[in-house]
């Protein structure tokens, strides 16, 4: 037998959709000898093995760090992730409809930079007319939501065997001699690089332990509740005809048998739990929020818990993402935290590491203390301090946080 090539020009650990946006990066560089390791049977089988993902802007007060980060990820979402994008919009109700105004809604987005085609407040007359919803709030038409679970089999099932490693978990990395080595748990060599990608969520907390890096990451439970109820049901008459989202989120129904309907409603969010199991005050708990948030009457018994879908979000202490070259050490990168902003935040580190790997590789350099945005996403308003709030440098004692390179012409 031929011993397998343990030296690859890059590893990723993870195969969820941080690793498929990382996988998608190195081959914008022709980047072909690299390895994906997941302790999993396949890709997406953790908290990616999600298939109704919603993804919208956020909407602030004000253009707020957030807000024009995710005007920008969303953009980017929308090419990345195009093949596994479904939906025809996003209605997104505030929180209380109390001192909801379609006028101060509609000057606010114009500040945060939104047309009407991309943002449209709605009155609650114009949202029941169009919407089917008696509330205000406002309209992304071109919102919708990603199956996750998709769009990383996509990637993965067209890599070559020699470019993952399955059902291998990586216990610890170390750096020498200028390369990145993977052991497993009886400190057998997986492989070896000179740039390593932690795309694990939490497990990233545990690698970066290895070599001293303590990154504030928490485990956040969530439960999607598909429900199921009957055609004869008042549901029927109120049934929006996009998906939702505010205090809870919800996909249009559909209906699955001639007398059945089903509507996938999420998500619960408890912090600090990693329990898989399903649970039932979930289900109640999806039902009640998404009640609350139509302001409906309706009977709750008459929506049948038929699945859910189960989770754990990895999200830092200051809720966004950890994306770029880790400061101070050299080849490694990281994109975990993604949160409740899974397509959005893959989807804009994904372009964010294809133009930052193309300057490190025209100047034959690792380029840690810098991230380079590249001119598309500068002229898309990447500034210096939004890629500096997303760097890992932003929790690591005595490090300047990573600063941006901006095209000089
Ligand atoms: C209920 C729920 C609803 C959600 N709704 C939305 C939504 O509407 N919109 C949205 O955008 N996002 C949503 N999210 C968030 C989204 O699902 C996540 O942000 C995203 O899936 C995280 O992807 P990931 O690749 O970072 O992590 P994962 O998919 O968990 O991938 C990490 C991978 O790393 C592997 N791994 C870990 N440690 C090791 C190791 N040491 N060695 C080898 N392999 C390792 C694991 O096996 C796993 O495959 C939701 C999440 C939940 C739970």
């Amino acid at each position: 037998m031929p011993t397998p090539n343990l030296n690859f020009d890059a590893v990723v650990i993870g195969a969820g959709i941080a690793g498929a946006a990382i996988v998608k990066s190195l081959k914008n560089n022709n980047i072909n000898n690299f390895l994906v390791v997941d302790k999993g049977l396949c890709g997406a089988t953790q908290t990616s093995a999600h298939s109704e993902a919603l993804c919208h802007p956020y909407i602030g007060r004000g253009p707020s760090r957030l807000q024009r980060l995710t005007f920008l990820a969303f953009n980017e979402a929308k090419q990345v992730w195009a093949t596994s994008w479904r939906g025809n919009g996003v209605f997104h109700l505030p929180r209380s409809q109390e001192g909801f105004s379609k006028e101060i809604m509609g000057e606010r987005l114009l500040e945060q930079g939104f047309t009407p085609e991309k943002a449209l407040p709605l009155s609650k007359e114009e949202a029941l007319a169009k919407i089917n919803v008696n509330a205000g709030g406002t309209y992304f038409p071109e919102g919708g939501w990603v199956n996750i679970q998709s769009a990383c089999h996509e990637v993965f099932e067209s890599l070559l065997p020699s470019q993952a490693k399955w059902s291998t978990e990586v216990a610890e990395i170390k750096f020498e001699n200028g390369s990145w080595y993977l052991q497993d748990s009886s400190h057998a060599l997986i492989a070896l690089t000179k740039r390593l990608f932690l795309a694990n969520g939490l497990g990233a907390q545990r690698l970066c332990e290895s070599i001293k890096i303590d990154l504030p990451l928490k485990p956040v439970r969530g439960q999607l509740s598909r429900f199921r109820f009957n055609h004869e049901s008042d549901w029927v008459a109120r049934l929006p005809k996009v998906s939702l989202s505010g205090k809870a989120y919800c996909l249009p129904p559909t209906m699955v048998e001639k007398d059945t309907y089903e509507w996938v409603i999420g998500s619960t969010y408890d912090e600090g739990v990693d329990d898989l199991e399903e649970w039932d005050e979930s289900h109640s708990e999806n039902s009640a929020l998404m009640r609350e948030m139509l302001g409906l009457e309706l009977l709750e018994e008459e929506l049948k818990a038929y699945s859910a879908f189960v989770g754990v979000r990895c999200v830092a202490s200051d809720r966004l993402p950890i994306i770029g070259p880790v400061r101070g050490h050299q080849g490694l990168y990281t994109l975990t935290s993604l949160g409740s902003r899974g397509v959005m935040w893959s989807a804009l580190a994904s372009q964010m590491f294809t133009e930052h790997l193309a300057h490190e590789i025209a100047h034959s350099a690792f380029l840690d203390a810098r991230f380079f945005a590249g001119a598309r996403l500068a002229a898309a308003g990447l500034t210096a301090d939004l890629a500096g709030a997303l760097g890992a440098a932003r929790f690591l004692a005595g490090a300047s946080n990573s600063k941006l390179i901006l095209p000089s012409g």
